[in-house]
């Protein structure tokens, strides 16, 4: 079975490419799957990364990947630009079919498949993504002092974050299309006695204004259809991740939302051999250091486990 790799990496965020290093450096001869269109994960769609540590003068998010990219080729990782379409983990040989139809076979997976935050699915999003527009208080917030802020959404994020952004923000406009919250009481109580923090009501983001840099939003009374302004700098998109765990329904334990499911603080999954890390696991912390030390201990927990097998 001379076909037979030790481990296959599913991911090239920093989740993927930590673990295709550390998989790379214990001579495992790693083969990673990037993905067609964002191989280097979500930091490729980002501007200045000022908390990944060593780094003192902060990072372009690209610059990170690459980085991370070449150093896991630098010990020998194989990686594909290509998406992984079907998976069959059930055996002790795991099989990985790619979208030409070639069948990759592994004794070890390791799943760093990430999660998409949802859009708002408007013109000029993606453009001002980095240059106003976010999908992240932790990442960014410090960019927005003294800033007019909006944040779209009523659960639990949309209040954290903009609890969060208030204290750099001058003001906080929490956008909703419904008249009241779906965020558990506590949170909606510290953001309703936030003094910076208001609410807009019944409504949706009709469209992001902007030229290379935000200035403004219209928005929509989601029940008169009445239009208005709301001249902001920063906005804050909060209504919610999709973990990319297509290809793992029915395969793979996951959670109710859809996150894959790990034995914690291990990355064992439901299947012996298989290994979870990343934001398609955590839909706490959603950090790219976060994700790169699970991807350390994924590519740990691969090594030991292939150790057993003797
Ligand atoms: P991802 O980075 O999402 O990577 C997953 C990879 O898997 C992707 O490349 C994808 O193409 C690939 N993939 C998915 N399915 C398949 C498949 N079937 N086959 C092959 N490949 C597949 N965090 C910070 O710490 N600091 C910041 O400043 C910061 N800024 C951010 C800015 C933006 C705009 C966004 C969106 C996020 C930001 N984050 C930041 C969060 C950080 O990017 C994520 O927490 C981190 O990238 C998660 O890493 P990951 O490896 O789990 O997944």
């Amino acid at each position: 079975m001379s076909d037979v790799r030790n481990v296959i990496i599913i991911g090239s965020g920093p989740a993927g490419y930590t673990a295709a290093l550390y998989t790379a450096r214990a001579s495992l001869n790693p083969l990673v799957f990037e993905g067609s269109v964002t191989a280097g994960g979500a930091l490729m769609n980002t501007t200045e990364v000022e908390n990944f540590p060593g780094f003192r003068d902060g990072i372009i998010g690209p610059d990170l990947m690459d980085n991370m990219r070449a150093q896991a080729e630098r010990f020998g990782a194989e990686l594909i630009p290509d998406d992984v379409v079907a998976v069959d983990l059930s055996g002790d040989i795991k099989t990985v079919t790619d979208s030409a139809g070639t069948v990759h076979r592994a004794k070890a997976v390791i799943v760093a498949t990430g999660s998409q935050h949802r859009k708002l699915n408007l013109p000029n999003e993606d453009q001002l993504s980095g240059r106003g527009v976010s999908w992240c208080a932790t990442c960014d917030g410090f960019f927005f002092r003294e800033h007019d802020i909006a944040v779209i959404g009523g659960g639990d994020t949309a209040m954290e974050e903009a609890t969060f952004l208030s204290r750099f923000a001058k003001s906080v406009k929490i956008v909703h299309r419904r008249d009241s919250l779906r965020a558990s009481k506590a949170m909606q109580d510290r953001a309703f006695a936030d003094p910076k923090i208001s609410f807009v009501w019944d409504s949706e983001v009709a469209e992001i204004h902007g030229d290379g840099k935000l200035s403004g939003l219209t928005l929509r009374n989601t029940k008169t259809g009445e239009t208005s302004e709301l001249p902001v700098t920063g906005l804050f998109i909060a209504i919610g991740h999709d973990p990319r765990t297509e290809l793992f329904k029915g395969v793979l334990d996951l959670d109710a939302e859809g996150y894959l499911t790990v034995q914690a603080p291990s990355t064992r999954t439901s299947i012996p051999g298989v290994f979870a890390a990343g934001d398609v696991v955590d839909h706490t912390y959603r950090q790219a250091i976060t994700a790169a030390g699970t991807g350390c201990s994924a590519a740990l927990d691969a090594e030991r486990y292939l150790a057993s097998l003797g």
